[in-house]
């Protein structure tokens, strides 16, 4: 019988968000179901050091659902983690600018170092998310090892085999995400999602700018699909997607969008990295005894990745103790929340495809504008146009909700009044 039992040993090979994740789910539901398991993460990296080295390299925006979400595990982010609370997104566009607003102040949205800050940062160093999350396990009871896993056998048992040992394994969950080589053996039949490379660097900001105002960028470098300062404390971060995104992208990006008029004292890089983003799902991500979660399984498209981490965890998670770790559990326990984030990805595909469309029409855009401002002193429930933004861009509701959303009959009114005023005022 594939079930864990008393003293059945889980390995979870990487230390991210998605592993941390999985290991305080599985706490949850042992001790709902009153089993004692041995469940060990193995992380290579030390989140206390500054720079990429000990960073799971992101912009670092936690949404208000995985906010939310973290309360049902018990977790209250301390305040020396959150670098900032954000509550407006401001849209660059070529000649015109959005101000979006948080449609509900119950809807908080945050940013965190996923690290302990940039590489060439000063003193005090802020405080890492990462690193937060995988104490936060190791006080339930999970054993976190410094190693590097170099292979996983499928055996009859999973074998983890590390530099120093070999662990064999009840059942082993692979939370490595897409930013090095997986190290499942090729008999598992598991292949990665596909994955896009970003650009990304820190830079100090004066403390006037210091603020609670995303800045989202559309036009310069070519390729870019969108580019962002999101603020952190004293320092913000510069995150660009793109296709095909030259080296020097982040400097052709400053120089492109007039930054350097906003620093007279001049701008100065502190870090630097081009991660990978995963933009498809992964294919044999579950067999008898290994589950994979979080970017290494599937994650929602461009935004709010740690929250898909939190979501894909609990149910493999929940799987393995309430059904069992055979495939077919894993089947018909995980796969179908797994699907339900692949089908919403077409979604927002969609949206940004139409987000697109829709910059590059002037008349379109000005109503889109008017449409937004006309609905700024609406209650939220109206306010369908800023809602569809912010949860583009924040990555706070599905992207299904946000598609129907703006074929709604009110969301269409609202263009077309817009669109008859700018026609004739
Ligand atoms: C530029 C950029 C900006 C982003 N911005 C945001 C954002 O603002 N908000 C958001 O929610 N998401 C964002 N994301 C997505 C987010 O970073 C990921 O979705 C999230 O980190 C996934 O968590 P994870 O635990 O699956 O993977 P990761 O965070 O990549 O963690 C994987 C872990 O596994 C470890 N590991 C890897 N290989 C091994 C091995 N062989 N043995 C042991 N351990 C191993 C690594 O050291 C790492 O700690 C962004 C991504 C990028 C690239």
């Amino acid at each position: 019988m594939m079930r864990l039992s008393n003293g059945s040993r889980v390995v979870i090979v990487g230390g991210g968000p998605a592993g941390s994740f999985a290991a305080l789910h599985l706490m949850r539901f042992t001790r709902e179901a009153g089993l004692a398991l041995e469940v060990r993460i193995l992380e290579p990296r030390d989140f206390s050091r500054p720079g990429p080295g000990g960073c799971n390299k992101c912009a670092g925006i936690l949404s208000s659902s995985l906010v939310r979400d973290l309360h049902t595990l018990g977790l209250n982010l301390p305040d020396e983690i959150i670098q900032a609370e954000l509550d407006t997104y401001i849209l660059h566009m070529d000649k015109t600018e959005f101000q979006i607003h948080r449609p509900d102040s119950e809807w908080r949205i945050m940013s965190v170092y996923r690290g302990s800050g940039p590489r060439l940062g000063a003193p005090p160093f802020p405080n890492t998310f990462d690193g937060w999350l995988l104490d936060q396990a190791r006080e339930s009871g999970v054993i976190v090892q410094r190693a590097r896993v170099h292979s996983i056998h499928p055996s009859p048992h999973p074998l983890v085999i590390t530099a120093q040992e070999t662990l064999e394994a009840d059942l082993v969950i692979v939370a490595t995400g897409v930013n090095s080589r997986t190290p499942l053996d090729p008999a598992w039949g598991y292949h990665p999602p596909r994955s896009e490379v970003m650009a990304q660097d820190e830079i100090f900001i004066p403390t006037e700018l210091c603020g609670h105002c995303v800045h989202v960028y559309f036009d310069y470098p070519p390729g870019l699909i969108f580019g962002a300062l999101i603020p952190k404390g004293r320092y913000a971060n510069i995150s660009l997607l793109g296709r095909h995104l030259p080296p020097g992208a982040v400097d052709d990006f400053l120089d492109g969008n007039d930054f350097p008029a906003l620093f007279p004292d001049g701008l100065h890089m502190l870090c630097g990295c081009t991660p990978r983003v995963a933009v498809t799902a992964a294919s044999g991500y579950f067999a008898d005894r290994m589950v994979a979660v979080g970017d290494a399984a599937v994650t929602r498209l461009y935004k709010n990745g740690i929250g898909m981490a939190f979501i894909t965890a609990r149910a493999a998670a929940q799987t393995a103790i309430q059904r069992g770790v055979p495939r077919r559990d894993f089947a018909r326990g995980y796969a179908p929340i797994c699907r339900g984030i692949v089908a919403d990805n077409l979604y927002g595909r969609l949206l940004f495809s139409l987000w697109g469309i829709t910059r590059h029409i002037p008349f379109l855009l000005r109503a889109w504008e008017r449409a937004v401002a006309s609905e700024i002193n609406q209650p939220p429930q109206r306010q369908r146009h800023i809602r569809i933004l912010w949860g583009m861009f924040s990555g706070d509701e599905p992207y299904c909700h946000l598609f129907w959303m703006s074929l709604s009959r009110s969301a269409l009114m609202n263009i077309w009044k817009s669109f008859r005023e700018s026609k004739h005022g």
